[in-house]
């Protein structure tokens, strides 16, 4: 199998091409903007590995190089929820109209399955519930979330208009090995800073699922070999949920920071257009046949653990094995 990855060089997409690899021909398509070539340099020089530094803005760039290929893996966006806020366009090229290319790009190459990468945020701020996959009206409230609500339109519209296939995940939280943001990150750098203090957005009391990004990868595997509807829609994430409080408790203690002073900036949310209490139905992957191996606090334990080397090195690892 031929599998196009948008995004194969970020956090998740490099870690769902390692997997790709394994079975297929993978050809990686990322502007680096957010992706690092370190994540996927040890594939350079595969003979099934390829990888593009392309930007999913340069449509004649974009549908020359998918040409031949059977998959597309559309993970590449813009990552971050909070920029919306300052560049009101931003997720309106990088989500909205990139995934028009994408989709576009497919049509002339005759392309006929989509695995995309889309958020909890669509459902926006509702009563708090395990949200299923068919509540509705979905009314985001961040242009981030606004741009996958778009996606997933488009990309229902293209499969019924061309006989297209998809499978759309609305992923929680994902943490994991090469996070490039996300709190447990954020924390670690601002510990890695000032290990005295602890700056937290909101009250700590923001409440979500955290899945880790080893299950993030088999849930969509699986779940796009396992259904076969023209739109398959999944939620992919875990029942249970983590504080913001508890993940900086649990990350001052695997940092070995000692007395750290907790400066919280108030409110009940991060940032405007973050949905502070998020509760996943995961229900329909389960139904399939696949849940998550860890639930939210180990997916955000083991996390801590992974990402505390890559960000402050060797030092902080001693210090924790002493
Ligand atoms: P990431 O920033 O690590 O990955 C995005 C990748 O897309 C990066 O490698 C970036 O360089 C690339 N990219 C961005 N714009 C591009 C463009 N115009 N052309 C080509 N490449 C471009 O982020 P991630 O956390 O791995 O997220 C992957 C996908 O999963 C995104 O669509 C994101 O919205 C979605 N998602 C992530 C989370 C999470 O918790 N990390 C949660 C919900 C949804």
């Amino acid at each position: 199998m031929r599998y196009f990855v948008t995004g194969g060089a970020g956090f998740i997409g490099s870690h769902l091409a390692d997997r790709l690899v394994e079975g297929g021909e993978v050809t990686v398509y990322d502007n680096l903007s957010s992706g690092k070539a370190e994540f996927i340099l040890h594939h350079i020089g595969e003979p099934n590995f390829h990888f593009i530094e392309g930007d999913l803005l340069d449509w004649q760039k974009l549908a020359e190089s998918m040409k031949n290929h059977e998959v597309v893996f559309h993970l590449a966006a813009n990552p971050d929820a909070r920029l919306g806020i300052e560049r009101t366009d931003l997720d309106l090229k990088q989500e909205t109209i990139a995934t028009y290319n994408v989709l576009e790009a497919m049509r002339v190459n005759h392309i006929e399955k989509m695995v995309f990468a889309s958020s909890g945020t669509i459902y926006g701020e509702t009563p708090v519930m395990p949200l299923a996959e068919n509540y509705g009206p979905v009314l985001p409230i961040s242009l981030y979330g606004a741009g996958k609500v778009a996606s997933e339109a488009l990309i229902s519209a293209f499969c019924h208009s061309f006989h297209m296939r998809s499978w759309i995940f609305r992923f929680a939280n994902i943490v994991g090995p090469r996070a490039t943001h996300g709190v447990i990150y954020d924390f670690i750098h601002k510990l890695n800073q000032n290990p005295n203090e602890l700056e937290i957005l909101g009250d700590g009391t923001q409440e979500k699922p955290y899945l880790w990004v080893g299950d993030c990868v088999d849930g969509i595997l699986f779940g796009s070999s396992n259904s076969d509807q023209r739109v398959n829609v999944f939620n992919l994430g875990c029942e249970s949920t983590t504080d913001v409080k508890t993940i900086a408790e649990l990350v001052v203690g695997a940092m070995g920071s000692g007395e750290v002073r907790f400066k919280y900036t108030g409110g009940d949310r991060g940032w405007t257009g973050d949905v502070p209490q998020v509760r996943f139905d995961v229900g329909k992957m389960k139904t399939l046949g696949w849940k998550a191996t860890l639930t939210s606090d180990q997916a955000v334990e083991r996390a801590i653990g992974e990402i505390i080397p890559e960000v402050v090195g060797e030092k902080v690892l001693c210090k924790q094995l002493s």
